[in-house]
């Protein structure tokens, strides 16, 4: 038996699809939930949860992390510096919902070389729910200057933006 995360409900394992990200190969929600899921995924207009965001962080914190070989060292939400549900709040003062799945560093966090800068780097003051038209043609390759004054307002450590920022002046662009 294993209990789904999404109803909280005991199945038995046949009740899980595959995944081989997980720790035991099975689906986080159960089959009925991850259907009812995705179903309403494509339609709905309601906000991300402020766990399924804090996940996604957590997931792209981690990944950042694995790509530089380094251990994640402090909790997420430490990183992240102020607490997930109004982390949501600060995501959407720009955008009513645009998904989950946009949620977007204003600088790259390719663009951290140790662990200091992914940490940086996940602060709120960059993080933000990008259109996903203009993430894909930017590709992470640059960052627009009038997008890297609300993280300079915000960050607590301004130097070390600033020292990201300076190895990568080519890739600041005012447009
Ligand atoms: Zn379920």
């Amino acid at each position: 038996m294993k209990t789904c995360t999404r109803c909280k409900e005991s199945k038995p394992k046949t009740s899980f699809r595959l995944n081989k990200k997980s720790n035991d190969g099975l689906s986080y929600q159960c089959n009925e939930c991850y259907s009812k899921n995705n179903y309403f995924k494509k339609k709905s207009n309601n906000p991300p949860s402020v766990s399924s965001l804090a996940s996604r962080i957590r997931n792209r914190i981690t990944t950042a992390l694995k790509s530089n070989e380094l251990q994640k060292r402090s909790g997420t939400e430490l990183i992240v510096g102020i607490p997930f549900n109004v982390l949501r709040m600060w995501l959407h003062k720009d955008y009513d919902f645009v998904g989950d799945e946009h949620l977007d560093h204003i600088i790259p966090i390719s663009w951290a070389i140790n662990i200091d800068e992914v940490e940086a780097l996940n602060h709120y003051s960059n993080l933000r729910y990008d259109d996903p038209i203009r993430n894909v043609s930017r590709n992470n390759r640059f960052v627009l200057i009038e997008s890297i004054e609300c993280v300079l307002e915000n960050h607590p450590d301004i130097n070390l933006i600033h020292r990201i920022l300076d190895r990568n002046k080519d890739k600041v662009v005012p447009y």
